[in-house]
């Protein structure tokens, strides 16, 4: 996991972007002992311009992400004195435990692009952790991108059908 120091900042990321959620991620929840319905939100595909992850859940296109509360803040923020942490912090998303930070073509630690996360990005980060990371994602997106596919190339099913599908 990559190591950035969030002190001082509300959890601006847990609060406005979206988390994309993949197989693995999914998998680590049911490690957990996490029920889909607790965490799970299905988003609406019009919203947005990714595609990759679509899935056909009764007859219309989603994407899985994480639920938010009224406030905004993704259902695992907790507020503790006056920060927001994380209470499945070692099992978080993989999205989650890249940001901010991403690998550029030229394989530099760079920061994500996007709104809110006010750090600045650390030279000394570990260069081996961030790109066993990314690479990871790459993986995981790819083959959640074959698995939706066949999904929904065989009309889709329910939500429970699917949760067991990417299980698998
Ligand atoms: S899973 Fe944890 S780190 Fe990821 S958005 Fe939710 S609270 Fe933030
Ligand atoms: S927005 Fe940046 S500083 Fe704030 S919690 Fe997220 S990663 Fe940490």
């Amino acid at each position: 996991m990559v190591s950035v120091d969030c002190s001082g900042c509300e959890g601006l990321c847990c609060r406005n972007h979206v988390i994309f959620l993949c197989p693995s991620d999914l998998k680590d929840f049911e490690k957990l002992g996490l029920n889909p319905v607790d965490y799970l939100f299905l988003g609406p595909v019009d919203e947005l311009t990714s595609r990759f992850s679509d899935v056909l859940i009764d007859g219309k296109y989603f994407y899985l992400t994480l639920k938010r509360r009224k406030n905004g803040y993704c259902v695992f923020a907790r507020k503790e004195n006056k920060n927001i942490e994380c209470i499945i912090y070692d099992d978080r998303p993989l999205t989650c435990r890249l940001y901010p930070l991403k690998l550029t073509s030229k394989k530099r630690i760079a920061k994500r692009g996007g709104i809110v996360c006010p750090l600045t990005v650390d030279k000394n980060q570990s260069k081996e952790k961030v790109t066993y990371l990314n690479d990871r994602i790459q993986r995981e997106i790819k083959t959640y991108g074959e698995k939706a596919f066949e999904w929904n190339k065989n009309g889709g099913g329910s939500l429970k059908e699917l949760i067991n599908y990417l299980l698998k």
